[in-house]
């Protein structure tokens, strides 16, 4: 690809905050040039199960390239996407809309009435992303429904609303169906459960069909494979007069770092791509960023159990990835995730979920509960497939703790720093996997690492460049813009600033729209 020496902006990272950028700053006649850490994947690129590490993971210390990123902290283990689409290739599509708690809490409380100016946004953002509810329950679903209607919350149940394209019948291809024929071309979902090893079918709405593939339409070009690794103000200051960017590939293992010239910069990397990034270059290229930066980090407080059910009748592949949602109570909602037949991947990291936090009488429970049902265990572990015999229920809370990122001869490192640590030990999570695993005949499952060491996974991991009145309290301002420096915002995960308590890419994807409709067309 072609690039000028020169861009109106430059996007870091092509997410759903990347990803309205780039939209909406061509629609207002800029030049917009994305850069991208991962690879273009098309619906033929995706792997067909989740043992496809190649294609599944992101780990190009051993050549792997695929869409989705593990890493561990001290507090935390963290799922996060990669690629062009950022996280929409890999997550789940479902996009609920949070409650009126989070608008009124975190960093960003006081900054604006956001209940009501961000309505308008997450209608756009549920148009462009083509939510819709999702018409059929699999039996992971009837299992869920089953369990709410046992724990006396049967009105509290429903079907989830997702990013797919449905129709009366299933794999039939169709003219693109939302943008008045400038999307491409579509094929309705046959319900596989790949949507979390990437859609084959062309049936979810990844960004690369709706935002990216508009702002390609009018002139923004997308550079994938390529990592930023250095943004520097050219006065050497605020960068009033732009800055410049230096990029190096992340696929080959020797190539030469190339830069060009921006008069904005928006970083869109994600929590995990824009926080190492920032706390980095805040030690030299961007002196100025607030030390704020790498605070008011949250997770949804998730707890994920994954049931497995010897009963080879039942196929929880069935259906897309989160057909359904409980809410629980007001402060937690729970949602069974499926992954597509094959995908058994998980299987050899998992271990009987222990609901106890102490280390030593963990063990000796996960001893007695192995020890006094052998078989029964051995049954679970030797499915047949592990894809169709397992559902891993996603436990969110919108409780409050943060954790802090903060830059260490190890890379990047968390620290808590409000409230307690967050934890694998929720005790509504582990009763209601208990309940569900009755329902299918099942047994709760955690990944080992929350077994043995209790830390916690997300894959909603959010915040460290929150909003606030000033540097002081925060790293942008309430329009998304770096405090410190012109021209420069933070359009991802890292500027959500309270803890939505749901699924996060609705709401990245309605701040982003706010923030970007505040920008002025060129030349006005
Ligand atoms: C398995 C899984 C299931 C999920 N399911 C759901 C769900 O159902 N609903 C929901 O709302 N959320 C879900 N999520 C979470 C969701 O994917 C994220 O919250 C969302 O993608 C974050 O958006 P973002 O704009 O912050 O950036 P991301 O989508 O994370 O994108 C950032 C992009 O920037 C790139 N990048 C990073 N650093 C650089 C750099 N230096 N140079 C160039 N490129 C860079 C990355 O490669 C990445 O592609 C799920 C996540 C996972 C892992
Ligand atoms: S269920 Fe299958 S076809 Fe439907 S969106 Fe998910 S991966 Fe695509």
């Amino acid at each position: 690809m072609e690039l000028k020496q020169e861009y109106d902006y430059v996007i870091i990272g092509s997410g759903f905050g990347g990803s309205v950028a780039a939209l909406r700053l061509s629609e207002k006649g800029y030049s917009v040039l994305v850069i991208e850490k991962g690879k273009w994947y098309d619906a033929k690129d995706f792997p067909k199960t989740n043992w496809n590490f190649r294609k599944w993971l992101w780990l190009p210390s051993l050549r792997l390239f695929g869409i989705m990123k593990l890493t561990y902290f001290r507090h935390i283990a963290v799922l996060s996407g990669v690629g062009v689409g950022g996280g929409s290739l890999v997550y789940a599509n479902t996009l609920p809309r949070p409650k009126k708690g989070f608008f009124n809490h975190g960093s960003w409380a006081n900054l604006a009435d956001w209940e009501n100016e961000l309505d308008e946004h997450y209608k756009t953002a549920l148009r462009m992303l083509g939510a819709v509810k999702n018409p059929y329950m699999g039996p992971a679903d009837n299992a869920l429904k089953s369990v709410s209607e046992k724990a006396n919350l049967t009105n509290h149940f429903e079907p989830t609303h997702v990013a797919v394209l449905f129709g009366s019948k299933p794999d039939t291809v169709v003219p693109d169906p939302f943008f008045d024929g400038k999307g491409p071309e579509r094929v309705t979902c046959n319900y596989c459960g790949k949507c979390m090893t990437g859609c084959p079918n062309n049936s979810k709405n990844t960004l690369d069909k709706n935002y990216l593939h508009l702002a390609q339409g009018l002139g923004a070009q997308i550079l994938a494979e390529q990592e930023v690794k250095d943004v520097k103000p050219l006065d050497g200051e605020s960068g009033k007069t732009g800055y410049v960017i230096r990029f190096q590939s992340s696929t080959q293992w020797f190539s030469r770092s190339q830069t060009v010239k921006a008069k904005g910069v928006v970083f869109a990397g994600g929590v995990l791509g824009t926080l190492p990034l920032l706390l980095r270059l805040c030690r030299n290229s961007l002196p100025r960023i607030s030390k704020r930066l790498g605070y008011d980090i949250r997770s949804n407080n998730e707890a994920l159990i994954g049931i497995t059910t010897p009963n080879n009748s039942l196929d929880l592949s069935k259906g897309i990835a989160i057909g359904s949602i409980v809410e629980v109570d007001e402060n937690s909602h729970l949602e069974p995730c499926r992954y597509g037949n094959g995908s058994g991947a998980w299987r050899p990291v998992m271990m009987p979920a222990i609901n106890e936090p102490n280390f030593f009488k963990r063990i000796s429970k996960l001893t007695v509960k192995i020890v006094s049902a052998p078989l029964a265990w051995l049954r679970v572990y030797a499915v047949k497939d592990f894809g169709k015999s397992t559902v891993f229920l996603l436990f969110m809370q919108s409780i409050d703790s943060t954790i802090r990122f903060r830059k260490s001869i190890w890379g990047t490192s968390s620290a808590v720093s409000t409230g307690t640590a967050p934890t694998a030990f929720i005790n509504k999570a582990h009763e209601l996997s208990e309940m569900y695993a009755r329902e299918i005949n099942g047994k709760p499952l955690t990944i080992f690492t929350e077994t043995l060491t209790g830390i916690p996974s997300t894959a909603h991991i959010l915040g460290g460049c929150v909003m606030g009145e000033s540097p002081e309290t925060g790293v942008i301002d309430k329009n998304n813009r770096v405090f410190g420096y012109e021209n420069m915002m933070v359009c991802d995960g890292s500027m959500i600033s309270a803890n939505p308590g749901v699924n996060p890419s609705l709401s990245i994807t309605a701040i982003s729209e706010r923030a970007m409709s505040l920008i002025p067309a060129k030349g006005q």
